[in-house]
């Protein structure tokens, strides 16, 4: 087998330091299932503007263009704020640059933390489901758009091949998950909602062995806290998975449990923690690694195939916490570091 080539661009804060951690986690782990990959790592966001002048220079785009997937650590911080190159500038292009149209975010609650949902742990218990979310199209990017004094308007354009890719992309997950699709939209309304239903119809059809549901959005959005067990993969469209991805990401109870991926039609993903750099804790070692570990265990399974490790990988984390092992945001007084040994070690059995 041929080593697979992760680039890692750990960038700023507590990005540097949970990329560390999951790193070796990674490290560790991969021995055991006989994994082969190589890491480089490149500067990117604040690191980028300090070390190369640029959020994100040719060097680090080519890398990451010629890579077999990314991992993003987090970037920002008061430091750039004001500067006329920013962080976020960066992040734009990378996506631009690698087409990234369908971002994937997952909401998984381990037993460890069902206490720390702000919903009651009888409708949390179990919940475990995604988000794809179409991030290139829609009424975010749409034209003619127009802001006069009385008077505004937004587009909101869709065609059948950028809803045919993103609906696929789903129907794929469901295919290693529970099988179900739950297609988002507000077809009673909207012009472009008739057409994802039929456009997601027309792709169920190759996918005989997954179901499909359909579901407007204002429903969604309330059976979402109200039964979040009962769903397996959500797909909508741009502003509607802006909005849902959000509220589901309070479902876990901590933004340091949550990761995130984004896809492109070819090209390689890119997988990063849905948070911040958090510049309030950075440099202390007591930033929650898991958001960074679930971005690896991602990676494992969407670029690589790896379910079994992954899976392995998320059971060991869940023993780890079980045991009483958490950081800071999930009520512990654990550091990073002593996450990371209490893994590793149980990896090393
Ligand atoms: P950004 O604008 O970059 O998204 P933000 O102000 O939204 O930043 P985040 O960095 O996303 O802030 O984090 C919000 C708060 O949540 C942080 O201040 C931090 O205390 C906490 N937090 C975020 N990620 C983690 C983590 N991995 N572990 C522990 N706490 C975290
Ligand atoms: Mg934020």
């Amino acid at each position: 087998m041929t080593k697979k080539k992760i680039v890692t661009l750990p960038g700023d804060g507590i990005g540097t330091e949970i990329m560390d951690s999951a790193l070796n986690i990674l490290a560790e782990a991969s021995k055991k299932f006989n994994f082969a990959y190589e890491v480089e790592s490149f500067p990117f966001g604040g690191a980028g503007i300090d070390l190369e002048g640029e959020p994100l220079s040719e060097k680090t785009l080519t890398a990451c263009q010629q890579a077999d997937a990314i991992l993003l650590g987090a970037i920002g911080g008061p430091k750039w704020e004001q500067a006329e190159k920013t962080p976020e500038q960066g992040l734009l292009q990378l996506r631009k640059a690698l087409g990234l149209f369908a971002n994937v975010r997952p909401i998984r609650v381990p037993e460890a933390i069902v206490h720390l949902s702000p919903l009651k742990e009888e409708i949390v218990k179990g919940s475990d489901f995604v988000v794809v979310r179409e991030l290139t199209g829609g009424i975010y990017f749409g034209t003619p758009r127009k802001l006069e004094d009385d008077f505004a308007l937004d587009t909101c354009p869709y065609s059948g091949e950028e809803i045919r890719r993103i609906v696929k992309k789903a129907f794929e997950m469901a295919r290693n998950r529970k099988k179900k699709v739950t297609s988002v939209d507000k077809s009673n309304v909207l012009a472009t909602s008739k057409l994802w239903r039929k456009i997601t119809e027309e792709v169920a059809k190759d996918y005989p062995d997954v179901t499909l549901e359909h579901q407007l959005v204002d429903s969604a959005a309330m059976k979402i806290i109200t039964q979040p067990a009962y769903y397996d993969v959500i797909v909508t469209e741009n502003l509607f998975g802006d909005i849902l991805s959000d509220e589901a990401s309070v479902i876990t109870g901590s933004l340091g449990m949550l990761p995130s991926a984004s896809h492109s039609e070819n090209g390689p993903s890119l997988y990063e923690p849905i948070h911040g750099s958090a510049p309030d804790i950075a440099g202390k070692n007591i930033a929650n690694p898991m958001s960074m570990i679930l971005s690896v265990t991602m990676m494992l399974r969407e670029s690589f195939d790896q379910h079994e490790m992954a899976e392995y990988l998320e059971k060991i984390c869940d023993e780890v916490m079980i045991a009483g092992i958490l950081t800071g945001d999930l009520g512990g007084k654990a550091t990073t570091s002593d996450f990371e040994e209490a893994v590793i070690q149980k990896i090393k059995g």
